[in-house]
């Protein structure tokens, strides 16, 4: 790893850059490999200590992807998808940081990233056209361009429940977990919430814990992961076929090849043809059974014979009926909150040691000293793990004061929820890009695909603007007008802003309701970014 001197040096050199990148996760490392490439200097600023983004930050036991390894993956490299070797079809945390630091030596991308420096305020200079970017850390910085990478999973949330500081055990947030080793041996712990990383988390919690409690608001649909090693000659086919798979992955709509092609919906289908396709999508494993049939998310009575099917496997696995009643989801259409890839979650819960408390009819109202005190009891425990989401979408950019010096400031944009022209500028923003932003296909999809074509879009778009000249690009009003429009209108087509989940802000009191990403997918959304670039940025403003 570089030093710090060594650090400062490469900033040193590059006082003012042409483009300051705020994070450092997958979408940050290839935009300053990308615009670096293009001749463009960058600064990288990251609140953590070193690469990774979400894969530096969210260490607990058990994390690791839900699209298979191979496909959640930078495809910019073909010699780095020849070099890296995937040892499990969902990484774990640790190989994929493996992964990302990698990249940042292959690619020499730390001498220009800033870390432990959280970037706290930008602002438009307009006479100028820069964007002065102050950090926690003292430094201010004048950049022509700002691209904010801060993720949509960045922000973690803890819940509002009185006491929480109280506590005397330990306590841990998910997405903020120790770099050392936590032993859960021998003790009592209290596990809150039961979401993609609750579900990921509990089996390796318990397997160390004397006693787990876990204290559910939401059931929620979980599918089998079906983890397992990958073999040498797996890994030889997947190398052989990369570009193909990339190419595939491109024109679907979640972004992921291996996804099977959705060709019927429900209604076209007799059952007992559904019944195959749903059984061989549950052995398969995965989120690909989601996408079984063109109409899950459409129409209702399609999306309730998916969620029969995904209830009864539920309620086989569990056996307990009486704890299948509790974990089976029914306040939800399946797939309108993020569905779950567990590995072992429902046998757990069948453990002993392991018990399940309903928050819905035994409501957490505090949290004391030594546990967690609902309605009717209290609950003595060692240990707390809040795994309760994040600020999706929009807390990492609103953390930043962003504004220009007129006086016009993101926060208030965005205080009716976030508008944005395609999920990358916000009108009154010049120069400023947001990498998979609300508006766009981004947590619908493989993340890596969207914030390669975000990346390579936007790099595109600054060395067009240097070969004609300009200096300020702006989304029109009227565009993203239009835009948002058809996000939201997109989104009522389907029954996804139905449910109370993160995609809409609901899981943070007093934010905005708003369906944040754009349903439409990553295919047709990839189509209408290119058009646009081809017809020289419509929508945009130049100068
Ligand atoms: P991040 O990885 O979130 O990186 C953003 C970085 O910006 C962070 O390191 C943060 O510290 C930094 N930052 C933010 N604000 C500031 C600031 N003001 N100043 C300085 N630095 C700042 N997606 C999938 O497609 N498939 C998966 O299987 C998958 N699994 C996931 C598992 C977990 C546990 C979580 C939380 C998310 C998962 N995601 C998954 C979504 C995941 O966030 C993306 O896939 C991807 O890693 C996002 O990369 P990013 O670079 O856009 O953002
Ligand atoms: P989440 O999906 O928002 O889940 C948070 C959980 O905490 C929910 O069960 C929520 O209940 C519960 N909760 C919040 N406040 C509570 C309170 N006061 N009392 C009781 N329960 C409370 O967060 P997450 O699990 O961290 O996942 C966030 C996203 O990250 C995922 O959707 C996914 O996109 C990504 N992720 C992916 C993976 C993967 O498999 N690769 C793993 C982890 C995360 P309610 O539902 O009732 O609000």
């Amino acid at each position: 790893m570089m030093t710090a001197s060594a650090q400062t040096q490469g900033a040193a050199r590059n006082p003012n850059p042409d483009v300051v990148i705020v994070g450092a996760g997958f979408a940050g490392l290839y935009l300053l490999h990308q615009l670096r490439e293009l001749g463009f200097s960058c600064r990288v600023y990251e609140a953590g200590a070193d690469v990774g983004g979400t894969w530096y930050w969210n260490r607990y036991p058990g994390a690791r992807c839900d699209i298979e390894s191979a496909e959640y993956s930078y495809s910019f490299s073909p010699e780095l998808e020849q070099q890296w070797d995937w040892t499990e079809r969902y990484a774990a945390q640790p190989e994929i940081l493996s992964y990302l630091r990698h990249v940042a030596e292959r690619f020499d991308l730390r001498r220009d990233i800033r870390f432990d420096t959280r970037v706290t305020t930008a602002t438009f200079e307009t006479v100028t056209g820069h964007w002065r970017v102050e950090t926690d850390g003292n430094e201010s910085v004048h950049a022509r361009w700002v691209v904010m990478a801060t993720g949509c999973l960045s922000v973690t949330r803890l819940p509002d429940i009185p006491g929480r500081d109280r506590f005397t055990g330990a306590a841990y947030h998910s997405g903020n977990w120790p770099h050392e080793p936590v032993d859960f041996s021998g003790r009592r712990v209290a596990v809150i919430g039961t979401g993609s990383t609750a579900i990921q988390l509990i089996p390796e919690v318990a397997r160390q814990a004397a006693e787990v409690l876990v204290f559910q608001r939401t059931a929620n649909f979980c599918l089998p992961a079906r983890n397992r090693p990958l073999f040498d000659d797996e890994r030889r086919a997947t190398k052989a076929r990369y570009r193909e798979i990339r190419e595939a992955a491109r024109r679907t709509p979640a972004g992921v090849a291996y996804f099977p092609v959705a060709r019927h919906g429900v209604a076209d289908l007799p059952a007992d043809e559904r019944e195959r396709l749903l059984e061989a999508a549950w052995q398969r494993g995965g989120t690909g059974l989601g996408r079984t049939f063109t109409d899950t998310l459409t129409r209702r009575e399609s999306n309730q014979v998916v969620a029969d099917f995904v209830r009864r496997k539920i309620r086989e696995r569990v056996g307990d009926p009486a704890l299948a009643a509790k974990v089976v989801p029914l306040d939800h259409p399946i797939g309108t909150k993020r569905v779950c890839l567990d590995s072992g979650y429902f046998e757990t819960l069948t453990q002993g040691h392991v018990a399940l408390v309903d928050a819905r009819d035994e409501p957490v109202v505090a949290i004391t000293q030594t546990g967690v005190q609902t309605r009717g009891q209290h609950y003595p425990v060692d240990a707390l793990v809040f795994a309760t989401g994040f600020d999706a979408m929009t807390g990492a950019l609103l953390a930043i004061d962003i504004r220009t010096d007129e006086g016009v400031s993101l926060r208030d944009r965005w205080s009716a929820g976030p508008v944005s022209y395609l999920g990358l500028a916000v009108a009154g923003f010049p120069n400023l890009f947001t990498v998979t932003g609300p508006g766009s296909p981004s947590v619908l999809s493989n993340m890596v695909v969207s914030i390669e074509q975000h990346v390579e879009w936007i790099a595109h778009c600054l060395a067009w603007m240097r070969a004609r000249g300009f200096d300020r690009i702006e989304a029109s009003e009227p565009a993203q007008t239009e835009w948002v429009s058809h996000v939201n209108a997109a989104a009522d087509l389907t029954l996804l802003p139905e449910a109370r989940s993160w995609y809409t802000g609901a899981n943070v009191p007093g934010k905005p309701r708003v369906f944040m990403p754009y349903v439409g997918g990553v295919a047709a959304y990839r189509e209408k970014c290119d058009a646009i670039a081809k017809e020289g940025y419509s929508g945009f403003l130049f100068r």
